[in-house]
């Protein structure tokens, strides 16, 4: 490898050089890892000496920062580092990508299959448990061995996280590797003190790795979400709360701690500023905490008058409201925080409509509980998913709306238990009603009814009758089908980390279905999509068409609804433009740098 003329590093630099003494006129240049191990005694690194003591690495990663220097980093020390032996031997070298960046590995010919692996691991900054997975440019999957077929960078491999096997595992696991891995590095330093009488530099940057890599673990749900990052550190206005939680479905401590300051917080009188703010659809759901959000779905029921009307208890809403909240998985985006959104959209139209002129209070009831419990016990994995999959909930149901008859038939088992049921007072013929209605709404919000739905709503638009049953149950799986999917209707930094959430649950599933075996939805493939490309055709041929469709009944709603939507898609519009321009830059200067180093090519004829 001494004569690739990128100048990567190379066997060659870490003899007397020194690891600063690379030549600095390499294009931007890749990542190149370099694993060794060997038996030679005598080992120079970095400029460190070592006489007959046993320095032990396995591999190294070499990677330019942005002053174009290199910097070196330990990966784990299980072999004796040996590169002058290690060159004789002969090495190969691997060319891939992570995630669109060059990469360079290189590795002697009779190296262990595990440091092979483990020197990708570290490429594709994946975490022990992360799945790996390496393809041909022809996108077949290549085993990740020492028997690797060596390429050129113009037919270089393409690295890929595809899952992390997370199933529930909680953190304190991979924090008691990382605590193994420091108590190892604790003992080398000791040893290497005993030799040397003084701690090398090379172990304060171990430590400084293993320090950075408790930082991540730390800070983000999986490491595998590398084109999602969500670092927790930094600023306040985040979808944060669900990106470092560990288990599916809320834990007994954590239900208690918010049952407990939502009913020290309910008796506490909200202003009239927050009343009004609530009818809008420009509020901010992301500033309020979750028992806030009870309080705030408890003054919806007191200010469309259902508590006196239907004679609900406090005690009861509050119960109810409580084991919905407990009902919400910690998902990326079908949690507690959607259920509000929705509900809070359903209300802010209701008000905006002025439907409580229009139409029976009961209806009104309906709808805002329908909203309450549309997404009950999702477990962020779609209809698709449970159909192919077929889990139980498609068995249980017969693949017909799993998950909506799901969330449905928790909503009525919450309702059943006296304690938690706020139609308790209501007469048999009332509550059999609501029971009707509220299936209906819930069923409805299955999108693979959405044109069905939509067209019958338009074939009775030109004569909508408020007094027509048929013509109201219409109108209401309407007005909750658009409250479900209105995110773009609210302020763009409202909605905009929405679509990130959402975006992390669909890929999260595509990464499941890949290693599954399944089909999978191409909407959901982190490989095909993008923000804008998600939004655009979602925008313009699903959700505008349903909003323009109410607004022909309710004119009044095109300045809160239609112009923020227009506006949306405008802005993933541009995004789109502006990322089609960096695509082709980015394949501007990578044809120069290919033909630069065809050029050098020619220059040196023994380089290869
Ligand atoms: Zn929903």
């Amino acid at each position: 490898m001494a004569g690739d003329p990128r100048g990567g590093a190379s066997t060659a630099d870490l003899n007397g050089g020194g690891v600063r003494g690379q030549p600095t006129n390499r294009p931007p240049s890749p990542t190149t890892l370099v694993t060794y191990h060997g038996c030679d005694q005598n080992t120079n690194i970095s400029g460190m000496k070592r006489e007959g003591g046993a320095y032990t690495e396995v591999g190294v990663l070499w990677r330019n920062n942005e002053r174009g220097q290199t910097d070196r980093r330990l990966r784990s020390a299980e072999h004796r580092a040996t590169p002058e032996l290690t060159h004789k031997m002969g090495t190969k070298v691997i060319y891939f990508t992570v995630n669109g960046i060059p990469e360079q590995a290189e590795f002697p010919v009779d190296c262990p299959d595990q440091d092979v692996k483990d020197l990708f691991r570290s490429a594709a900054e994946a975490g022990p448990h992360d799945i790996l997975k390496l393809y041909s440019p022809k996108g077949s999957i290549i085993n990740i061995s020492t028997s690797l077929e060596p390429n050129s960078p113009i037919s270089c491999y393409r690295l890929e996280v595809v899952a992390t096997d997370c199933t529930n595992e909680p953190l304190g696991a991979e924090m008691a590797d990382l605590s193994s891995i420091e108590k190892r590095l604790q003992c080398l330093e000791r040893q290497i003190q005993v030799v040397d009488g003084k701690t090398p530099s090379v172990v304060f940057e171990m430590k400084k790795q293993v320090d950075s890599f408790r930082e991540k673990l730390e800070n983000v749900e999986h490491l595998s979400w590398l084109g999602l990052f969500k670092d927790l550190s930094e600023g306040t206005h985040k979808p944060s709360p669900f990106y470092h939680k560990r288990t599916l479905q809320k834990t007994r401590e954590e239900c208690e701690r918010v049952r407990e300051k939502f009913l020290q917080m309910s008796s506490l009188e909200v202003s009239e500023d927050v009343r009004h703010y609530l009818k809008t659809p420009t509020f901010d759901n992301w500033q309020w905490e979750d028992a806030e959000i009870m309080v705030l779905l408890q003054v919806m029921y007191t200010d469309l008058d259902f508590i006196a009307t239907f004679n609900i208890e406090l005690e009861a809403l509050q119960q109810f409201l409580f084991e919905v909240y407990r009902r919400y998985n910690n998902i990326p985006f079908h949690n507690f925080k959607h259920c509000f959104c929705v509900t809070q959209m359903m209300y802010g139209l209701i008000w905006l409509t002025d439907l409580r002129s229009k139409m029976d209070s009961i209806n009104l009831l309906i709808m805002l509980t329908s909203a309450v419990c549309h997404d009950l016990d999702h477990t962020g994995y779609n209809n698709a998913y449970q159909i192919n999959a077929q889990t139980d909930l498609a068995l249980r149901y017969n693949d017909i709306s799993p998950l909506e008859n799901h969330h449905c038939a928790v909503a009525f088992e919450i309702l059943q238990r006296r304690e938690s049921n706020i139609f308790r007072n209501l007469s048999v013929d009332q509550y059999k009603r609501i029971r009707e209605g509220i299936i209906k709404c819930i069923l409805a919000t299955d999108m693979t009814r959405h044109t069905k739905i939509l067209n019958k709503f338009k074939s009775i638009l030109p004569s909508f009758d408020f007094t027509n049953k048929e013509h109201k149950d219409l109108l209401m799986m309407i007005l909750i089908k658009v409250s479900d999917i209105s995110n773009e209707a609210r302020p763009m930094e409202v909605a905009e980390p929405w679509l990130d959430c959402l975006l992390q649950e669909f890929f999260n599933q595509s990464d499941v279905e890949k290693l599954e075996g399944l089909p999978v939805t191409p909407f959901m493939d982190r490989d095909k999509v993008t923000k804008p490309s998600s939004q655009i055709g979602f925008i313009r041929f699903v959700l505008l068409p349903l909003l323009i469709e109410l607004t022909k009944l309710f004119p009044c709603l095109k300045h809160h609804i239609i112009e923020p939507v227009r506006k949306a898609l405008d802005y993933y519009t541009e995004m789109e433009k502006a990322l089609e321009r960096e695509q082709q830059v980015w394949t501007q200067s990578e044809n120069v740098a290919r033909s630069n180093e065809e050029d050098d090519g020619q220059d040196h004829p023994n380089s290869k």
